[in-house]
């Protein structure tokens, strides 16, 4: 291939419609083609060229009983992208939107990232169309015992091992393993997001939102500042936002928005820590909205229909959903004084959006660097469940951190520019792309 141009042409042609996919191939072949052009020998070998190919993709029929025992019929997936440096491992995504692009695109960006953690993990994604918002419990696993009865025979412990993601917290993990373990007749730690008493790891929950935060410290401190009294918005009230929250209360940050996809909640004077699980407890046990805390909450604004970005902040976190943030909303945040962006989402700055905010040389850290910690202390609970171990909350915690500080080094050392602006978008691509790339060749023509 000649160029990005060209390249890219030919992904669309071969995976038509998949326009979330092609972004994301789009992101890391902008950053990929000079660099291939100096090392030509992952061009010679068609390194990325085999990488936008999945190594296998399942597509299957989930049937399933609702509580008025009518027959209800979801699509599920699991693509596995990459076994270059380890058993395939990303997230399960429930969610009505999912669909073989959205899945490839998450699947494309999980083997990047789960190079940058350094652990040993190749990258896959799954999910259905299954929407578990208004479902009850009992609906939930039956979809969940369905969904697992074509899954199990192709994960495993040393083969694909998932997580959860949008729509998929510690009930469905709990669902699913049940289930896998019933069909296997064995104990394995073949999912991670487990709960604690059954294999779970200390931190795991906590892991990306704590993840996200990490590195965002990591790229303030290349411009000597720290988190402490810094206005934050952070979009979505899930397990990434939540405690993405948590971290930034605990180091002494400002917290003034939070969102679900009917709107934002605003208070000016920043979340307390009793707001805070005001939330947990509306989201993670009643499965509320996010505009009660208007109703329920002291100083709170609700704002319908509308995401988080016009309001003013020095730090943004976009923790809901892909393409959550637009150019306009992107020109509206760095007009507004915002100078660093974390991306605790996959994906959620569309492209147009991340020039306006590395035109402007704010600090802007891409999901793949900064959502990294719940991949990584996955990865951790693994290694615990192969021990038959558990560490403690502060020794997974510590780990994680430095994890986090890892991936910042690389792409420091793959982005920096001659100007001293670091491109972490560039950074996290090619040291993403290095590791697995020489596994491959090193493995042949596989
Ligand atoms: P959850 O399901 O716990 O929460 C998702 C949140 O995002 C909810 O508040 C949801 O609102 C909101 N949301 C979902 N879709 C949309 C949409 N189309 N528009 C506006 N808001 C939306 O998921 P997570 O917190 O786990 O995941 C959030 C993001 O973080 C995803 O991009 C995921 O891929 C990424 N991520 C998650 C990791 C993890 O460990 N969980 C690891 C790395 C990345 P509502 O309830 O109204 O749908």
């Amino acid at each position: 291939m000649k160029n990005v141009k060209e390249f890219m042409a030919e992904v669309v042609r071969k995976n038509p419609g998949e326009v979330e996919f092609h972004q994301a191939v789009q992101e890391v072949a902008e950053s990929l083609f000079p660099f291939l052009k100096k090392n030509p020998k992952y061009a010679r070998e068609k390194v990325l060229e085999r990488m936008i190919i999945p190594e296998r993709v399942l597509i299957f029929r989930v049937p399933w009983l609702d509580d008025n025992e009518e027959i209800q019929i979801n699509t599920g997936y699991r693509v596995e992208m990459s076994s270059a440096i380890g058993p395939y491992k990303g997230g399960l995504r429930f969610h009505p939107s999912v669909n073989l692009g959205i899945l490839k695109f998450l699947a494309f960006e999980q083997v990047y990232k789960n190079s940058l953690t350094t652990l040993p993990l190749g990258g896959g994604k799954g999910g259905s169309d299954f929407d578990p918002k208004g479902k009850s419990d009992r609906e939930v696993m039956k979809f969940c015992q369905s969904f697992m009865t074509e899954l199990f025979r192709h994960i495993g412990e040393n083969t694909d091992v998932p997580a959860g993601d949008i729509g998929v917290g510690s009930r469905e993990i709990g669902y699913l393993f049940g289930q896998y373990k019933r069909l296997k007749n064995e104990f394995t730690g073949v999912l991670t997001g487990k709960s604690l008493n059954w294999g779970g790891s200390l931190i795991r929950p906590e892991a990306t939102g704590y993840g996200c935060v990490y590195f965002v410290q990591e790229m303030l401190k290349t411009r000597d500042e720290s988190i402490e009294g810094k206005v934050c918005t952070v979009s979505g009230s899930g397990n990434v936002a939540q405690y993405t929250t948590e971290k930034l209360l605990e180091l002494g940050a400002k917290v003034v928005t939070l969102s679900d996809s009917g709107g934002y909640i605003y208070k000016k004077k920043g979340l307390t820590d009793e707001d805070l699980r005001f939330v947990l407890e509306l989201k993670n046990v009643r499965r509320g909205r996010i505009k009660e805390c208007a109703e329920k909450l002291k100083g709170v604004k609700y704002f319908d229909g509308k995401r988080p970005w016009e309001v003013p902040c020095d730090i943004a976190f976009p923790s809901a959903t892909q393409n959550e943030i637009d150019a306009k909303d992107a020109k509206t945040l760095v007009k507004n004084g915002c100078y660093c962006i974390g991306e605790g989402a996959n994906m959620p700055t569309v492209p147009d959006a991340v020039k306006v905010f590395q035109n402007a040389k704010i600090l802007y850290a891409p999901g793949k660097a900064a959502n990294a910690g719940g991949v990584s202390t996955s990865g951790l609970e693994m290694s615990q469940n192969s021990m038959r171990t558990c560490w403690t909350r502060e020794e997974v915690d510590e780990k994680l951190r430095m994890i986090k500080v890892n991936i910042h080094e690389s792409c420091v050392k793959y982005g920096k520019q001659k100007d001293g602006y670091i491109n972490y978008v560039d950074g996290a691509n090619i040291a993403g792309f290095v590791k697995v790339a020489e596994a491959m060749i090193d493995q042949g023509v596989v």
